[in-house]
């Protein structure tokens, strides 16, 4: 059985269809790649699944479990956590203060969220950066935090919205490599993402969308090599 299944999913903003009648499915410790062109769709598919928006049409199911019509902290204490394409910390908490906002969303309890956000943080690098304000870490590290504000609502599904986004090389590298460790804890990832060497480095399967419709979907090195994904990136005169 699928982790997450998604069908017929589809959401009208006025006349344009951002996400047209899709279909997809994550299994249970997979890295799903999720590609397509600027604008095609994969910011909002985000936030149907966490229920940041709501579908015009669709399925989304969590587990068997219809999750469409959750409120965002429903879904994410069903273990939906995600990233922002662009973050967005709480700029004057600490860094510990913001990953332990996060885990309040699933724990009452302060001191057990606390506890849970310096594991969090802890996991994804930032152990000597815990009490300093949010704002002063470079973007690398603020990718970081966002990784472990998510990482400390306890998810089994994390939705990652271009974490390399804005990165160098060697921030990249060190990037993919926390997204491998992340996965090797038992965690199922949805990774979009536009360098297309991680993509290819770490998903085991991807779909690619354009104007919110699936136009492929496979291995990495079949779907990068398809004449319709090519022309998609490149327009139809490469293919
Ligand atoms: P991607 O993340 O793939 O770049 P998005 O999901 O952000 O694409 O956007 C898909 C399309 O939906 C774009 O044309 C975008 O302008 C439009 N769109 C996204 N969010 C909204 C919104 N809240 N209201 C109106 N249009 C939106
Ligand atoms: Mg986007």
């Amino acid at each position: 059985m699928a982790l997450l299944e998604i069908s017929g999913l589809t959401r009208n903003f006025g006349g344009l269809r951002a996400v047209s009648n899709l279909s997809f499915t994550v299994a249970a410790g997979e890295i799903l790649g999720l590609i397509g062109p600027n604008g095609s769709g994969k910011t909002t598919i985000f936030n149907l699944i966490t229920g940041f928006l709501s579908p015009t049409m669709g399925d989304i199911r969590l587990d068997n479990e219809n999750i469409v019509g959750l409120k965002p902290y429903a879904v994410t204490r069903r273990g939906i956590a995600r990233t922002f394409q662009i973050v967005k910390p709480f700029p004057h908490l600490t860094v510990r203060e913001n990953a332990a906002l996060a885990a309040l969303v699933r724990l009452g309890d302060r001191a057990q969220a606390d506890a849970e956000a310096v594991r969090a943080l802890k996991q994804v690098g930032l152990a000597d950066k815990l009490d300093i304000p949010a704002s002063d870490l470079t973007l690398s590290d603020q990718k970081r935090m966002e990784i472990a504000r998510a990482l400390a609502t306890g998810p089994k599904l994390l939705l990652l919205d271009e974490p390399l986004g804005g990165l160098n090389p060697r921030e990249m590298e060190d990037a993919c490599g926390l997204i491998e460790h992340i996965h090797a804890t038992g965690i199922t990832v949805i990774l979009v993402e536009h360098v297309m060497k991680a993509i290819m480095r770490i998903s085991h399967r991807v779909v690619v969308i354009r104007q919110g419709e699936k136009i492929a979907e496979g291995p990495p090195a079949q779907v990068v090599s398809d004449p319709a994904v090519i022309s998609a990136y490149f327009g139809k005169r490469v293919a």
